[in-house]
């Protein structure tokens, strides 16, 4: 078994990149892939986590791009967690989005709502602050009773709180990935609602900027989700590789190293991920 999605207390999971490693041992998952939000902050406690583990680990970024108005995440594998251009451009976005929470935070005290910047920064525990932990905030505050409330009274589009999120474009993320001597793969593409159409068009973007796989076998696809990224995989000579969305109690029905269908993710995918980046080193070396 192998996880090649998940995240942690660096972004907006619950375990500690140290803890991840701890479940994913006591798992037996040979290949472990941690790709918390815009930041590759975990990948050196993971990796010392894994000591003497049988356990390889491939140092992995989330990152969030907008295609057409629509969130789009992909996932970069094999990166350099201390790539200048990499690490630049997620500090740069962590700064834009704190911005982000200044304006967030002046439209909630348009409609009379006081909350302080650390209060929400806090709740982020030094990952990338976000709209979950201003409406956190807003029910410790008892100013809703959830954070589906929240959202529905502050927070979505159109409500006083509301600031479009700061976001890569799909290329920028690619182009970011693959300079940092990774590759680059679509996240869960399900939920970006494409037709068939629209899907071929947006491979044929991704495909110039070096887009390397599809995350085919996602624990939230379908059967039919899997056979037809399957098809677009095979088709475009694409990566096929698959994910859970780890998040611990955060997500509490998303198990470790459990892809598409309930079924565990396979070995040859995290192989065939290997020999992608190592041809991707190869080539960023010149050779
Ligand atoms: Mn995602
Ligand atoms: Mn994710």
């Amino acid at each position: 078994m192998i996880e090649l999605h998940c995240h942690t207390t660096v972004s907006d999971g619950t375990l500690t990149p140290g803890e991840l490693v701890e479940l994913a041992a006591s798992l037996g998952i040979t290949h472990l892939a941690i790709t918390d939000h815009d930041s590759t902050g975990g990948v050196k406690e993971a990796a010392r986590a894994c000591g003497s583990r049988d356990i390889v680990l491939i140092p992995g970024v989330e990152m969030s791009a907008t295609y057409q108005g629509r969130p789009m995440d992909l996932l970069g594998y094999g990166i350099d967690p201390d790539d200048p251009a990499l690490s630049a451009a997620l500090a740069d976005m962590v700064r834009r989005r704190a911005d982000r929470l200044g304006e967030m935070l002046r439209g909630l005290r348009s409609a009379g709502i006081e909350l302080e910047e650390d209060e929400v920064i806090q709740l982020a525990a030094g990952g990338v602050v976000g709209r979950p932990h201003v409406a956190q905030a807003l029910v410790r505050r008892g100013v809703v009773s959830s954070v589906a409330e929240a959202f529905d009274h502050y927070l979505g589009r159109g409500r006083p709180g509301y600031v479009p999120k700061e976001n890569f474009t799909p290329e920028e993320a690619i182009e970011l990935i693959t300079g940092a001597g990774g590759v680059a793969v679509l996240a869960h593409p399900r939920y970006l609602k494409l037709d068939d159409d629209q899907f071929r068009a947006l491979l044929d973007r991704l495909m110039d900027a070096g887009l390397a796989g599809i995350e085919v076998y996602y624990s939230q696809h379908t059967a039919e989700d899997v056979a037809r990224f399957e098809r677009f995989a095979r088709q475009r000579g694409l990566l096929a590789t698959g994910g859970s969305d780890f998040h611990g109690a955060n997500k509490p029905e998303i198990r470790l190293g459990i892809g598409a269908l309930g079924r565990p993710l396979d070995e040859t995918m995290a192989e065939a991920l290997l020999e992608r980046i190592a041809a991707a080193r190869h080539k960023k070396a010149g050779g």
